[in-house]
């Protein structure tokens, strides 16, 4: 399959070929076609998958015909609008958008929270065909009356179970409300809760199902690693690992804001380049981190799951979970940013005996046990398993609050190196400790099977199969360290 297959215009055709790419992803291949055809699709993808250029292309496609060198702001009305989660999203759909668009006169506009208003205001008032937005400082435009949404055609909301996690969904329901009822809607998600599809059936007319697996599918080329180390040990033997490896670009996860900062402090202290992205960092600051990240200034970006959630670094060779996620979809999440398009990556965890439930939940998700690396020097002790079934019994207990730090972080920050440590690591094999087996919800697709495209033939969406469990709701909200209008990732 070719992009010229897939009829796309000869402006776009020049800015895929310049962008690099010879031939469209999987979920490009799909959606293309049908988004130009101006049907509504449900998008089944996440980030990495190509998903931006999926509904771009078409959508550039479809308004081309609008383009105008006219200097008149009635000439330029808002034709698309494009609502994602974050900041972050919202700038890399914006960029995509002047990439594929560069050689299509359309005007575009990327509209956030967290800084200034004014200039955002200008540039819809000269007139602007495609918005991409996160909702809340949509409706800021929208109460000071610089937007109106009259002329939108098409409407695409990414990532519409972030929105959901973000508590985002209100907005989006008074702006669908505000927008015409003849119009192309798009809506992606990398999961359909029944509350992902509710909101789908209210804003979308006989969509077209697209899905593409996720991508522990096809990560076959990832190395999965944990080293079992007790938490008040764990940031000595993060230091550790960097400087005793020649790692380079490594994103580290971490469970909270407030953990991120720190960290990144720590590791600079180690003189280990440093920086970190969470919601609590401005936009500027945020911007920052991630350039010196991709640029290769700062070695190590230190993120937490929601901040990291959409960044578009390409193949990112290493990801360390200096603490493992709450839910453990997120490890996939976590991990799909490394070993992309057959590239090696590698996938190492640093597992405290409190979080010992979480990585069985992880290895049962990924079907495959993770191999256990003692470091020597950062051995947990004998308690490890028996701590291991405290966790998974009482998930409270001992280990971390989701909203903050844990007891134990919070009184015991390390003050002394680990026993027995030793300058170079030395890694030997554990002992295989049998991972523990918890009751685990039942998955709506199987990680181990190989991609495979669906599209419903008849133009309707396929109905998914009922979930036999209750996802435990992801505290988003509350890992930004507050109900959802406190939180600083919104705007
Ligand atoms: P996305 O899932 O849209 O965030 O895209 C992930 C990355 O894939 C981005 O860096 C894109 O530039 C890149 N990409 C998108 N489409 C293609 C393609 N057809 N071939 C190669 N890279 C692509």
């Amino acid at each position: 399959m070719t992009f010229e297959e897939l009829g796309l215009l000869p402006e776009l055709l020049k800015a895929v070929s310049d962008a690099g790419y010879t031939e469209p992803t999987p979920i490009q291949a799909q959606a293309i076609p049908v988004v130009i055809a101006g049907k509504d699709v449900m998008g089944g993808a996440q980030t990495g998958t190509g998903k931006t250029a999926g509904f771009v292309l078409p959508l550039l496609q479809r308004l081309a015909r609008h383009a105008s060198t006219s200097p008149s702001p009635a000439r330029h009305p808002v034709r698309a609008l494009i609502l994602t989660p974050t900041r972050e999203l919202a700038m890399q759909v914006h960029e995509s958008v002047q990439t594929y668009g560069k050689y299509v006169p359309l005007r575009d506009l990327v509209v956030y929270g967290g800084v200034d208003i004014k200039p955002q205001t200008e540039a819809l008032r000269k007139g602007v065909e495609i918005v991409v937005a996160t909702p809340g400082r949509l409706l800021d435009h929208v109460q000071q009356k610089s937007v109106n949404f009259n002329s939108v055609e098409v409407l695409v909301l990414d990532e519409a179970d972030r929105m959901l996690d973000m508590g985002f969904i209100p907005d989006i329901k008074r702006i669908l409300a505000m927008l015409p009822k003849e119009r192309q809607s798009l809506l992606f998600s990398a999961t359909f809760s029944e509350e992902i599809k509710k909101l789908a059936d209210s804003m979308l007319k006989a969509p077209v199902l697209i899905e593409v697996a996720r991508r522990n599918a096809v990560t076959e080329t990832v190395t999965h690693r944990m080293h079992p180390v007790a938490q008040d040990h764990k940031r000595q033997l993060l230091a550790h690992i960097l400087k005793t490896s020649s790692l380079q670009q490594v994103l580290v996860f971490v469970g909270t804001k407030f953990g991120a900062s720190r960290l990144a402090v720590y590791l600079d202290k180690q003189g280990i380049e440093a920086t970190a992205i969470h919601g609590d960092k401005s936009q500027q600051q945020r911007t920052e981190a991630l350039e010196a990240f991709k640029s290769g200034k700062a070695r190590v970006l230190v993120a937490t799951d929601v901040a990291a959630r959409g960044l578009d670094i390409d193949d990112l060779p290493h990801v360390i979970n200096y603490e493992l996620p709450h839910v453990p979809e997120d490890y996939v999440h976590r991990i799909g940013r490394t070993g992309r398009a057959g590239k090696e990556g590698d996938a190492t965890s640093l597992v405290c005996p409190e979080e010992r439930g979480k990585l069985a939940e992880i290895e049962k998700l990924i079907k495959r046990p993770i191999e256990q690396v003692l470091v020597q020097g950062f051995e947990p002790g004998p308690d490890f398993d028996a701590a291991a079934d405290r966790g998974r019994r009482g998930r409270g207990g001992a280990g971390r609050s989701e909203r903050g730090e844990s007891s134990r972080e919070k009184s015991a920050a390390p003050r002394r190196e680990p026993r027995g440590r030793s300058d170079e690591t030395r890694d030997r094999p554990a002992r295989r400790v049998e991972p523990a087996k918890p009751k685990l919800p039942k998955l709506d697709f199987d990680p181990s099977k190989p991609y495979e495209p669906k599209v419903s033939p008849q133009g309707t969406a396929t109905p998914e199969p009922k979930r036999a469990h209750h996802r435990p709701k992801r505290a988003v909200p509350a890992l930004l360290g507050g109900g959802p209008k406190a939180d600083s990732e919104k705007s």
